[in-house]
């Protein structure tokens, strides 16, 4: 009796061991299925969904390697072979479907007065010459609508932002003509602060923004121009905050609270964006996504200093210590995963409905490993997937957060044109005071 019980739970032990083996592991794939999968569907939602992204630098790269010359640079080739290479041709935007780009009209702020203007230009025709030379692919968009429409035509909308309050050179009439001209963002400021506004890379001048910059806000709030935080002082984020009727953009930023670059956005800004219902568009630059990366980069300028005084600037000997000082310090590289990171936590502390993508390809060369050109935008939605994230979740952040900021923007524009002139302001007028220090009393009362 005994023996028959146990040759009983034997039977029913190798029973259910058998059914384990031949159910378990489908239960365990159904629930997480392999890359592969998270790959088809990740290409399923940027088949469906335009995958924005908000920042590339390309019309630089034509100006510095080749002078604005098409013919001696083609868009259509191989130029991932270049020395240094671009992140960017045409056939990598199709492999890494991309359905609208805006094009970063860039200029330095070292050009001043004219030059900024003529140059801002030079690159905005650049963006007309490309979506002419290749009209296959490309197609300016000006609106939500249009990037829409151009996506249902299988092309790349071409879209301009320009970066830096710089290329308006204190002139509203300045800033309606590149509304004109097709310019859909202006980022307030680059690396230095203007007189209206402050840098989060520089010395305050504006403590935030001036009355005149807080015109510039109103009026490109008025033209349905976005206004993008990237670069940025949080004092200038919250003045901007404070006056804007529209919801701005960080066309390219990450997480501070992940990586404590000053150019990454903090928490307490983070929660003003879900209240403005704007976007954070999540930036790939190595030092801005990896914080051993950004600990290396400042202990790595520290140690040139610390060699330029110790050599009296003699350039070789610091050369020299410097290469050694990178051999015991091997440099750490930013991941795929880390870029990740920071959208999980934007979409912890806010939801997912205001995070975007702004890569900030051709505008550095320190990339996160696996995300080293624009083919690779896939792989990041594959991470997301895999992380849990929904179709829905992963259309949002390639493209329907953005194209839903656009048409506020839009919508706003429409609402103040009815009501409000183009602004007649100067920033002699507006700043007068702020421009009168202790000793700017030489123009008497
Ligand atoms: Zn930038």
């Amino acid at each position: 009796m005994a023996r028959s019980t146990t040759h009983q739970i034997c039977i029913g032990i190798i029973v259910l061991l058998l059914v384990a083996f031949f159910y378990v592991p489908n239960s365990l794939f159904a629930e997480s299925p392999v890359p592969g999968e998270y790959l088809e569907r990740a290409r399923e939602v940027l088949g469906e969904v335009p995958l924005i992204d908000g920042h590339n630098d390309v019309p630089w790269q034509y100006r510095a390697r080749v002078n604005y010359n098409l013919d001696k640079l083609d868009f259509a080739s191989d130029l991932s072979t270049l020395d240094p290479p671009m992140h960017t041709d045409i056939n990598r935007l199709r492999k890494g479907l991309v359905g609208a780009q805006f094009w970063s009209v860039y200029v330095p702020v070292s050009y001043e007065g004219a030059l900024s203007i003529q140059a801002t230009k030079e690159q905005i025709d650049l963006v007309y010459r490309l979506n002419e030379r290749y009209p296959d692919t490309f197609k300016l968009a000006l609106t939500a609508d249009d990037i829409e429409r151009i996506f249902a035509d299988g092309k790349i909308s071409s879209l301009i932002g320009m970066e830096g309050g710089h290329s308006i050179e204190n002139s509203l009439a300045v800033l309606r003509a590149t509304y004109e001209l097709g310019a859909r963002y202006m980022t307030i400021t680059h690396w230095r602060s203007l007189e209206w506004a402050d840098a989060a890379t520089d010395a305050p001048i504006a403590g935030g923004l001036t009355p005149f910059g807080e015109e510039v806000v109103r009026e490109m709030n008025r033209l349905g121009m976005m206004v993008d935080l990237s670069h940025v002082a949080p004092s200038t984020m919250h003045a901007a905050f404070d006056v804007t009727e529209a919801p701005v953009i960080f066309s390219h930023s990450s997480a501070y609270e992940v990586c404590r670059h000053v150019r990454n956005v903090p928490d307490d800004v983070l929660k003003r964006v879900r209240e403005n219902r704007g976007i954070v568009m999540v930036c790939f630059l190595g030092s801005f996504v990896s914080e051993e990366l950004r600990l290396w980069e400042e202990a790595r300028s520290a140690e040139r200093r610390r060699l330029m005084r110790e050599h009296r600037d003699d350039r070789e000997l610091v050369e020299r210590d410097m290469r050694s000082w990178r051999e015991r310090n091997p440099r750490p590289d930013a991941t795929l995963e880390q870029v990740a990171d920071h959208i999980d936590h934007i979409r912890d502390v806010i939801g997912v409905e205001y995070i975007g993508i702004g890569g900030d390809y051709d505008g550095t060369t320190s990339l996160p490993v696996g995300l080293g050109d624009v083919s690779t935008y896939p792989k990041l939605f594959v991470e997301l997937l895999r992380r849990g994230y929904s179709d829905e979740d992963v259309a949002r952040i390639a493209g329907l957060n953005m194209l839903r900021v656009m048409r506020e923007v839009e919508n706003v524009a429409a609402r103040l044109q009815r009501t409000r002139r183009p602004s007649e302001a100067t920033i002699e007028e507006l700043d007068a005071e702020v421009r009168s220090g202790p000793d700017a009393d030489n123009e008497g009362n």
